[in-house]
């Protein structure tokens, strides 16, 4: 007789690990009651409030997750707080699985002298006021003509596309006008890009680069410290994405200058009370040691070791682990906060579907025991009734998500709601 398997599973945090986790156990465990709360009222995490507005495509993976939703095999619960509104001890006792997948993401600050003067702008900062992050909801930081952006991956390259797009190149997207119209009254007429690494051992995919290229009116060039060596294939077609670019015709006057530096190593940011020049220890042979600049963005990765985080679970050590996603009996984790914030969805994907693995493999061969860890609990049903109502389901959710789609202005698909307490007034209205 095969193990008892679990009938009421919480997974806290409704991005895509949490999503993806969700599907892999419902697949199986097609009797079991999944809830995924969520702090937020509207699900997806970063693929709603990370990804960048003008990547619809990327977050056009919600609608799968939409399907399992509205099918009713998974339930919504969204503005739960798990830390807040409820105790992870509290789910525990009510769950027979308690998954964490709450994420972990926040800016790695840059640390070299003059890093605190104005005018140094975290990535996430500008990522925040794009997407109408609405917990908290923070305004464009001020961004002057001359740039310096910090950074040779992928978020450093969302920056530059923002920098240089136009209002036209944002047909079809959700990003926030208010945020673009303020940015394109004057926006950047010059973007200086420092990656440490030589183009050959950068971080971002060649279809971003490739994708600057779409974008009219911008004229690039690029300087690189080393060549990739004949084995290196990506590096190499890396490179050669780069020399597209600046061989780009720019025969007209372009609009703005972009400038992307490898093997630049930066040394200190100097200015009187804002940014005015940033220094180099390092740089390729020709280039210059000091860029005047009017704002420093700095996109050099995310923070593994977010104070608050895991607020829920203070005594839980989080250090990231690319093996197991067990915790403790029946308390499991994915996603980021598995792993650390590196990495993009589809890794995350492959992560849930090994957890979930793991999950399985646990109580196939009962070393999660569900009789005894969770006979007799009733999941969300057994929540306090204010707590219950207090949440925002799939389909109140659906409310929000109309209301944002018929708000949308010409040309845009949506216009994120930017208060949480608007949002609830529309799911609970
Ligand atoms: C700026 C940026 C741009 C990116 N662009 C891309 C891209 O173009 N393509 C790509 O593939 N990947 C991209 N990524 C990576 C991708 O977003 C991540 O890989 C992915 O979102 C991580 O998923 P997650 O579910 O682990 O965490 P998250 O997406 O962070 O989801 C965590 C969820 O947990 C919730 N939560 C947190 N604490 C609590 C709590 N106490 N109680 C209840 N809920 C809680 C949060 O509200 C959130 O909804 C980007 C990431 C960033 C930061």
């Amino acid at each position: 007789m095969s193990n008892p398997t679990p009938k009421h599973i919480a997974i806290i945090g409704c991005g895509p690990s949490g999503c993806f986790v969700a599907q892999s156990l419902q697949r199986v465990w097609k009797d079991a009651e999944i809830t995924i709360f969520d702090r937020l009222a509207v699900p997806y995490g970063l693929i709603r409030y990370g990804v960048a507005a003008d990547h619809q495509h990327t977050k056009a993976i919600t609608r799968q997750f939409d399907r399992a939703f509205a099918s009713g095999a998974i339930r919504f619960a969204g503005n739960i707080e798990v830390g807040t509104d409820i105790s992870l001890e509290a789910l525990r006792e009510h769950f027979d699985l308690v998954i964490l997948a709450s994420g972990r993401w926040r800016d790695r600050a840059l640390t070299i002298p003059g890093s605190r003067l104005e005018g140094i702008v975290p990535s996430g900062d500008i990522i925040n006021a794009l997407n109408t992050v609405p917990r908290p909801n923070l305004p464009l930081p001020e961004i002057g003509e001359r740039v310096v952006v910090v950074g040779g991956g992928n978020v450093a390259i969302d920056m530059v596309r923002f920098l240089v797009k136009t209002a036209d190149d944002y047909v079809g997207s959700d990003v926030s006008p208010e945020v673009l119209n303020q940015y394109l009254k004057s926006p950047a007429k010059s973007v200086t890009v420092l990656s440490r690494s030589p183009i050959a051992s950068a971080k971002s995919d060649v279809a971003m680069v490739k994708e600057l290229g779409k974008i009219p009116g911008v004229r690039y060039t690029f300087a690189n410290s080393s060549p990739a060596t004949e084995d290196n294939t990506l590096g190499r077609k890396r490179e050669d994405a780069f020399a597209a670019l600046a061989e780009l015709d720019a025969t007209e006057e372009p609009r703005v200058q972009v400038h992307f530096v490898f093997g630049a190593v930066p040394s200190k940011i100097t200015g009187t009370d804002s940014v005015s020049e940033m220094h180099l220890a390092a740089a390729p042979a020709g280039e210059s040691s000091v860029i005047p600049a009017d704002t420093v963005i700095s996109a050099i990765g995310f923070d593994v070791n977010v104070p608050g985080h895991s607020h829920y679970a203070e005594e839980i050590d989080f250090t990231p682990s690319e093996s197991t996603g067990k915790i403790d009996t029946a308390l499991y984790r994915v996603g980021w906060l598995k792993r650390g914030p590196v990495g993009a969805i589809p890794a995350n994907r492959a992560d849930s579907n090994e957890v979930a693995k793991e999950i399985i493999g646990d109580v196939e061969s009962g070393v999660l025991s569900i009789a005894a860890a969770g006979s007799g609990k009733r999941g969300f049903d057994a929540l306090p009734e204010a707590l219950r109502e207090q949440s925002v389901s799939f389909e109140q959710w659906q409310k929000i998500d109309e209301a944002e789609t018929a708000a949308a202005g010409p040309d845009r698909i949506r216009q994120k709601i930017t208060h949480h307490e608007d949002m609830l007034a529309i799911a609970h209205g």
